[in-house]
C-alpha cells in the first residue's frame, strides 16, 4: 500500500524518501479517494433502505466515475447530472459510468449552475424519490468523515514520516484526513486550482464539523502549485510526467496527482523543505482521467 519511489528519477527531481501511499491501487473500478468520500453516502443509503444516489459532475468526472463504479458494486441505481455538450456524451468516462448502470442526465450550463442550490436538489429529490443527492465531488461532511479511513492506512503503515502530501480540488479529502491523525503529523494540500480562496474556509469549517475539540493534526494548503489551472497542464508538468513514468511502475493523473508531486520536487529543488525527510504522498487515483490526454501513453491508464 505505501511504496517508495525508485531512484530512477531522483537525478532529475529530488523526491528521495518519497512514499506513495497508494490508493489509486485500491480497487479496479473505483479507485482513489472518491471511493472513500461515498463511502457515508452508500451506509447511508442501506441504513434508509434508499436506492438511488445522485450527484453532479464534468463529462470526465472522477466523482461520477467512481459513483457509478460503486453503486454497481453495492447493487444501487445512480443518476448523474452532467454538464457536458453534445460531442462530450460519449466520453470514456460517461461511457464506463452506463455501462455500470448510471442515468446519464445531460444538462446545460445554466440548470448545472443550479446544482447547489436547496429548491434545486428538492426538486431532483422529488423527481427520483426516495434518492440520496450527493454534493458535486462528495464535497461534505459525510464525504470528509469517509477520507478518515485514508487517515488509518497512514497510521497502519507504520512509516517514520509525519508530514503527508495530499493533492486538493475541494479541501474534503485533506479536512478527513486532518481530523484522523494527531498532532504529531502535518498534512500539507497542494491545491489543483488557480486563486481558490474559499479551500481554508471550508476545510476549517469540515474540521469544527468533524472535531469540534479534538486534537488533530497541523494542516496547510499551498496555492503555487496549480501549473496554469484546473485541468490545465503545462510543459514543465508534461516533461515531469514522463520523467516520473519512464523510471516508476506508477501512472499519475494529470489535475491531481501530478502536480503534487511536481510540488514536492520543487518544494525540496528550492530548498523550501528539506531533501532527507522522508514523506508520504497520496496517491489520490483519477487515472481513468488520463483517456481525455492524448499526449499521455493510454496504455497506462486504467
Ligand atoms: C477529486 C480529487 C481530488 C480532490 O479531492 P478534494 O476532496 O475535493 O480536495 C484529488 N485527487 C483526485 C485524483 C481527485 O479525483
Amino acid at each position: 500500500m505505501l511504496q517508495p519511489l525508485l531512484p530512477a528519477i531522483f537525478a532529475d527531481y529530488p523526491l528521495e524518501k518519497v512514499s506513495l501511499l497508494r490508493l489509486d491501487a485500491l480497487d479496479a473500478h473505483a479507485p482513489g479517494n472518491k471511493r472513500y468520500k461515498l463511502s457515508g453516502y452508500v451506509e447511508q443509503a442501506r441504513a434508509s433502505n434508499v436506492q438511488t444516489l445522485l450527484s453532479f459532475g464534468g463529462a470526465w468526472s472522477n466523482h461520477l466515475h467512481a459513483l457509478a463504479a460503486v453503486g454497481a458494486q453495492q447493487g444501487l441505481h445512480t443518476v448523474g447530472i452532467v454538464r457536458c455538450e453534445a460531442h462530450e456524451m460519449d466520453s470514456p468516462t460517461l461511457a464506463d459510468a452506463r455501462a455500470w448502470g448510471m442515468e446519464i442526465v445531460p444538462v446545460g450550463r445554466t440548470q448545472y449552475r443550479q446544482r447547489h442550490l436547496p429548491e434545486y436538489q428538492a426538486q431532483l429529490q422529488a423527481r427520483y424519490a426516495p434518492c440520496i443527492v450527493i454534493p458535486e465531488g462528495g464535497a461534505s461532511l459525510p464525504g470528509a468523515r469517509g477520507c478518515a479511513a485514508i487517515a488509518d492506512l497512514v497510521l497502519n503503515a507504520n512509516h517514520r514520516a509525519r508530514r503527508v502530501v495530499v493533492p486538493v480540488g475541494t479541501g474534503t479529502t485533506l479536512a478527513g484526513i486532518v481530523a484522523a491523525l494527531p498532532p504529531e503529523y502535518e498534512v500539507i494540500g497542494i491545491s489543483a486550482l488557480k486563486g481558490a480562496a474559499d479551500i481554508e474556509r471550508n476545510v476549517e469549517s469540515l474540521l469544527e464539523a468533524l472535531l469540534p475539540s479534538g486534537q488533530r493534526a497541523r494542516w496547510q494548503v499551498m496555492h503555487e502549485h496549480h501549473c496554469g489551472g484546473f485541468a490545465k497542464v503545462n510543459d514543465d508538468l508534461k516533461r515531469f510526467m514522463q520523467v516520473f513514468e519512464s523510471g516508476q511502475n506508477v501512472a499519475l493523473d494529470p489535475l491531481y496527482t501530478a502536480k503534487m508531486l511536481l510540488a514536492v520536487s520543487n518544494l525540496r529543488e528550492t530548498g523550501q523543505w528539506d531533501e532527507r525527510e522522508p514523506l508520504i504522498a497520496i496517491h489520490t487515483g483519477g487515472l481513468q482521467g488520463r483517456r481525455g490526454f492524448s499526449w499521455l501513453r493510454n496504455e497506462l491508464a486504467v
